[in-house]
């Protein structure tokens, strides 16, 4: 098999072939359908209500403006997907789900007082001569002073002491692509975890985006080599309990 000529490189394929690349072969190269997940569902659900909640003025950016907001965006996704009714077996529940995330979101931040420059920002840099690296950021707020400041959102809970620098990489990756497109480094990176109220802050360093470089570039170097062998071993690990093709994986069907 041969290499692709320009890998598109983006953080969450980087974790996929950490993770697992025989899952990166499934998803990227053989390029396998997969059902939608309902977390990722509920995930795109009240993404979409923090994205929209910013297009009020800042007064009216309150928790009953936002849970106003679910009932239309929730019909507009289950139009876009009509095979979503069919796995929400309890509606009701699901929106009480949702709107609760919602409301654990107020508890961390407050959006009457400041502005999102940018929602849903798309960062894109041709990383090398045959890497093209980019991603979409949440939400990057420019402050009066300059001062930039990366926020994602989550609909998990936060990473377990001494896992946060892993979560970190993807801020990490935006801050690089910022960085390269900008010439300015944010000041702040943060992550919001609305399943248990907790936020991951960091304050990223030009070594910390260099070393964000040289991870990326090795992991291109890796996927060129697999790509190139057609080899994609699979790393079984607590995620294949997840993994849509386990039931095809070499690892639990040899
Ligand atoms: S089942 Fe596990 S080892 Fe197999 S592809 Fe999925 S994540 Fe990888």
């Amino acid at each position: 098999m041969s290499s692709p000529e320009i890998l598109r490189l983006s953080p969450s394929r980087v974790s996929e072939f950490e993770n697992c690349p025989q899952l990166y072969k499934y998803r990227v190269i053989d390029q396998l359908p997969q059902p939608p997940s309902l977390d990722a569902e509920r995930g795109t659900l009240v993404h979409t209500i923090l994205h929209d909640l910013f297009e009020s003025p800042a007064i009216e950016r309150t928790p009953q403006t936002a849970i106003d907001l679910l009932p239309s965006r929730w019909r507009a996704q289950l139009d876009a997907k009509p095979d979503l009714a069919a796995m929400v077996s309890d509606e009701k529940e699901w929106l009480d789900r949702a709107q609760s995330l919602i409301q654990t979101y107020f508890t961390l931040e407050n959006p009457t007082t400041f502005e999102a420059t940018h929602r849903e920002l798309h960062l894109e840099n041709d990383f090398d001569s045959n890497i093209y690296l980019h991603g979409y950021v949440d939400r990057l707020d420019v402050a009066p002073s300059g001062e930039v400041r990366i926020i994602d959102y989550k609909t998990g809970k936060a990473p377990k002491p001494g896992w946060e620098e892993k979560a970190l990489f993807q801020l990490r990756v935006y801050a690089l692509l910022y960085f390269k497109t900008n010439n300015v480094l944010p000041k702040l990176l943060q992550l919001i975890y609305l399943g248990d109220a907790k936020t991951v802050k960091n304050s990223p360093t030009l070594s910390d985006l260099e070393a964000t470089e040289k991870i990326l570039k090795r992991v291109a170097r890796d996927i060129f080599s697999s790509t190139e062998k057609d080899y994609w071993p699979p790393k079984p690990s607590r995620l294949c309990d997840w993994c849509y093709f386990k039931n095809i994986c070499p690892a639990h069907t040899d």
